[in-house]
């Protein structure tokens, strides 16, 4: 599953060849994606230029000059294959759009659970999410209030994009380690103190994180040349005081946290 520094890294690269062209051709190739948004409407957007390319989350939304934004789920398996517009398509290719320039977004995605649709106003669904850790607003009095009065524990509440956008289910477990907050905690309860530890521990997890997608993409993705501190370390020392690491199941999710030093 992508997790924000895939998806960020692929909001790079999109940027870099879609942002100031022209759209000539949108395609959609899979029937789902059809039914998502019409051949009509895809048409419709044939000679709009793309002004910006925002990540809302996990959401890539393309801006275009008239006012509309392409918005783009990558879900399970979605990602961006580039190339040159009359190149062959990969294998799962489920959506293409073609610039005026002859370069060419593919979206590969072996599941189909990837998403396109056309939002007409482009601020539109913005406030459905919460903020975007990579952000400046993302600041621990902003996490705190989006936790306030919450009764889940901190660790199934770090994964509704509504209180965070996009963060996922491995970097919310290594945030909530390097923050030593216990997973089980109730949201709602954490002092201001662990709010600040986390929301810091929450911004360097994801920088980090994007850095080494950067560094391996192309050869694998998340876990390539990762070390996670907890994440799938069950029954692993912990690095900060050696007790074991421990599994638990949240909201259907594996946990893995120090038992010791996450309180
Ligand atoms: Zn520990």
């Amino acid at each position: 599953v992508p997790e924000l520094p895939e998806v960020e890294y692929a909001a790079r690269v999109a940027r870099e060849v879609a942002v100031g062209r022209v759209i000539t051709r949108l395609a959609l190739l899979h029937p789902s994606h059809r039914r998502a948004l019409s051949p009509r409407r895809a048409r419709g957007i044939t000679g709009d230029r793309v002004v910006r390319i925002d990540r809302a989350g996990k959401l890539q939304r393309l801006l275009l000059a008239s006012g509309r934004a392409l918005e783009v789920h990558f879900r399970m398996t979605g990602d961006w294959a580039t190339g040159k517009v009359g190149d062959p398509l990969p294998r799962f290719a489920r959506a293409l759009i073609e610039f005026d320039d002859g370069g060419r977004l593919v979206l590969d995605d072996p599941r189909a659970l990837s998403r396109v649709t056309l939002a007409d106003h482009a601020t539109r669904g913005e406030s459905a999410v919460g903020p975007d850790p990579t952000q400046p607003g993302f600041l621990p009095a902003r996490l705190a209030a989006a936790l306030a009065g919450k009764r889940v524990s901190i660790k199934v509440a770090l994964l509704d994009q509504r209180i965070v956008a996009g963060l996922g289910n491995i970097y919310a477990a290594e945030a909530l380690w390097y923050a030593r907050v216990d997973p089980r905690a109730p949201a709602g309860r954490l002092t201001a103190r662990r709010i600040s530890r986390l929301t810091t521990a929450i911004r360097r997890v994801l920088a980090r994180a994007t850095r080494n997608v950067e560094r391996y993409y192309g050869a694998a993705s998340t876990a390539a040349g990762t070390r996670f501190a907890v994440y799938d370390r069950e029954g692993e020392p912990c690095r900060r005081c050696g007790s074991t690491i421990a599994r638990i199941v949240q909201g259907g999710r594996s946990t893995y946290f120090c038992p010791r030093c996450q309180r």
